[in-house]
């Protein structure tokens, strides 16, 4: 293991130390299977976690590196560079764990976060149901109290990792006689309590990675009530700020080196005669990036200045969607006629794994709240626009 991290370490300190890091690790091929991708890269979470690479960001009472987000982002940036795969919990990294470590009881947060930072516990986040995605305030999990503990019956759905997950971040009703929001509480529930049963869903991808969760009379201890009964709204859209913030600056990194790698494979296999359609196609992709980014300067210093979730998000999730849209449907294109040359092995599994990104491209402008509850975000908290 490195030696713990001094905090000033400077970047460029940083990238080298992550680089030598990287090209010296055993880095994982990714199955396609799913339960197999699931060992890998749970396994490879336990890697990043005993070198020091989860957490950088996070406090190191919270059991990180108390480093900064611009440390994470290097990191974020160097994994994708070295082709190695990002680990498995991010939905406990990126979304529920800020939360818990903010809004957490030191109970909470000195008995769950070391397991879901080194990957021994896995998180899923039961938000959505089938009746309340959008309007997520609607949902009708019900949690009763009884004595030390609360009942809760109901169902989500489209909870991703559940099948394979040992925590999830439940919201759940708990007073239905006032406005919907402020009857809402959030639960860390033990995914192995008795009368939880989780139906996986298979995805376009083919995927089965999401599910619905049904709880029949689950109990679960008080002590998981993450803030106060009833408090659980402000404490879900930090954590749904949480999701849009890291996800878009990662995820950024992710696309620019997808693309960068397809044109590297299509200059192999076409070698240097000019294509008009794909010169159009990277223009498009390239010109989305650099949109981003530009926006993304502000969301960087955002959370460097750590003001929590605003707004803005909305536009970044907005333009991450366009890009990874564009970005992917381009590639798709682009290396599409490759799978016809016969005999390409490596062609083959390219055009496979490209053909994946692209389908699951399409989620973005869904998952994390959809692209038309965000620009509604924009058009009344941005611009001031009237309610619809
Ligand atoms: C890959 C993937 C992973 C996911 N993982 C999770 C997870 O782990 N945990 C979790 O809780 N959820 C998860 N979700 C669910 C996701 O958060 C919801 O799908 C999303 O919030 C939309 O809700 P919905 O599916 O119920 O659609 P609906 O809310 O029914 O919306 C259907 C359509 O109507 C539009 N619409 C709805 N209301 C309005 C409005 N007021 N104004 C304008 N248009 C509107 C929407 O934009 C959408 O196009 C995941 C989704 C995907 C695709």
């Amino acid at each position: 293991m490195q030696p713990p991290s001094a905090p000033t370490e400077s970047l460029d300190a940083f990238r080298t130390r992550a680089r030598a890091w990287l090209a010296a690790a055993d880095i994982p091929e990714v199955p396609r299977d799913i339960d197999s991708r699931f060992a890998t890269l749970r396994q490879w979470q336990k890697t990043l976690f005993e070198a020091g690479w989860v957490g950088i960001a996070w406090s190191k009472q919270a059991g990180g590196q108390g480093l900064s987000h611009l440390h994470h982002l290097v990191f974020v940036g160097e994994l994708a560079r070295a082709g190695a795969p990002q680990p498995i919990g991010l939905i406990g990294l990126e979304v529920v764990g800020p939360s818990i470590d903010r809004y957490g009881t030191d109970w909470q947060r000195h008995e769950l976060l070391p397991r879901l930072l080194s990957g021994d516990d896995i998180w899923c986040q039961g938000f959505s149901e089938p009746n309340a995605g959008s309007d997520l305030a609607s949902l009708r999990t019900r949690a009763v109290a009884d004595g030390d503990e609360f009942l809760v019956s109901g169902q989500k759905i489209w909870t991703s990792w559940a099948h394979l997950s040992h925590w999830c971040a439940l919201l759940v009703r708990t007073d239905t006689s006032v406005r919907k929001q402020a009857g809402i509480s959030y639960l860390l529930v033990d995914m192995t309590s008795p009368g939880i049963t989780t139906r996986p869903i298979t995805q376009m991808t083919g995927d089965r990675e999401f599910c619905e969760v049904f709880f029949d009379d689950v109990r679960v201890p008080r002590a998981n009530l993450l803030g106060g009964v009833n408090e659980g709204w402000a404490i879900a859209t930090h954590t749904l700020g949480s999701e849009r913030a890291g996800a878009t600056l990662r995820r950024r990194v992710e696309c620019e080196v997808a693309l960068d790698e397809a044109l590297d494979h299509l200059r192999a296999a076409r070698g240097s005669s000019s294509d008009d359609r794909a010169t159009a196609a990277v223009g498009r992709a390239h010109v989305a990036m650099r949109v981003l980014d530009a926006q993304t300067r502000q969301t960087t210093a955002r959370l460097v200045a750590d003001t929590g979730p605003t707004p803005m998000d909305s536009v970044d999730k907005l333009l991450l969607t366009d890009v990874e849209q564009i970005v992917f449907a381009e590639i798709a294109a682009l290396l599409g006629p490759l799978r016809a040359v016969p005999g390409a092995r490596a062609r083959g599994l390219l055009s496979q794994r490209w053909a994946y990104e692209h389908l699951y491209s399409r989620a973005a402008s869904i998952y994390g709240g959809s692209s038309q509850i965000q620009r509604t975000i924009i058009a009344e908290r941005l611009m001031g626009l009237p309610r619809g």
